[in-house]
């Protein structure tokens, strides 16, 4: 019979000894092993969200969507009012206790000294203003940023893109904050940032990078791989002549299929593998 996720997932993180307890997060290991994982009170869905978080960090580093900056976060499992991201290092380097715990106004839980990202408002506005996002990713990727300084709409002209939506809006801080360091440093702009990028996917910051949201990490992650694909062959095909971008319909039924059932996980083994982690 096949182990359920649930299963699978504790004995891989009990071999891989990767379960250090996080303090202000978890109770100890051995009571979230010796935890029923059906219960609501379990631990485990949020263990397993941090390995995914780890492993989402590492793939967005390993595929050039964020460098040195940038970050993605996860919506607490056990608490949807709370959100989880690393304190402010570069994700390819992140680890189990750089992660911190926020609430939906940005406001660190625990930190124990450690110095949160500058821009953790971009994420505690839009897992606020919408509850069915669980993921969110906010990077300064290469390819994207000529879309964010000229007239250019990056629409989704590659099947495998289709899932970044057929709306992008771009959003300006300078049109309601005047001149600024380009960062979303308070919740309040955090918040007109959330607005503008309504109930789409994808949104681009002027002169910045983009924000990309999910239903799910594995989602949100993906999402942001493809938006940076996209982004490359529109900036290629432009320079060959007019491209063809896909229509609403071809959207909404490619978006179906790349996020299948199946394709999902098959993407997000492959991407861990690239990035050197173990597919959780
Ligand atoms: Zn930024």
């Amino acid at each position: 019979m096949k182990p359920s996720r649930n299963k699978l997932s504790r004995r891989e993180l009990l071999n891989a000894f990767t379960l250090l307890a996080v303090p202000g997060l978890l109770t100890s290991i051995p009571a979230v092993m010796a935890q029923d994982s059906d219960s609501p009170d379990s631990d485990l869905p949020l263990l397993i969200e941090f390995q995914r978080l780890i492993a989402a960090n590492r793939i967005l580093a390993n595929e050039n969507v964020v460098d040195a900056f940038g970050h993605v976060s996860v919506r607490d499992p056990r608490n949807p009012d709370r959100f989880i991201m690393s304190r402010s290092r570069s994700p390819a380097l992140v680890e189990f206790d750089d992660l911190m715990e926020f609430d939906l106004s940005g406001n660190a839980i625990d930190a124990r000294g450690r110095t949160p990202y500058g821009e953790r408002m971009i994420h505690a506005a839009i897992y606020d203003a919408r509850p069915e996002i669980h993921s969110v990713v906010h990077h300064h990727a290469y390819a994207v940023l000529p879309f964010t300084i000229t007239d250019v709409p990056l629409k989704p002209v590659v099947h495998a893109a289709s899932v970044i939506g057929a709306e992008i809006p771009v959003w300006d801080i300078r049109e309601r904050y005047g001149d600024t360091d380009m960062l979303v440093r308070r919740i309040e702009q955090g918040r007109y940032l959330a607005a503008t990028l309504a109930d789409n996917t994808c949104l681009l910051m002027r002169g910045h990078g983009a924000v990309v949201v999910g239903e799910s990490i594995e989602r949100a992650v993906l999402t942001a791989v493809y938006l940076q694909v996209n982004a490359d062959v529109l900036l290629q095909a432009r320079a060959l002549g007019e491209p063809v971008p896909l229509n609403d319909e071809e959207i909404r039924l490619s978006s179906a299929t790349q996020f299948s059932p199946l394709a999902i996980p098959r993407a997000w083994e492959y991407f861990c593998q690239r990035a050197g982690v173990d597919p959780v």
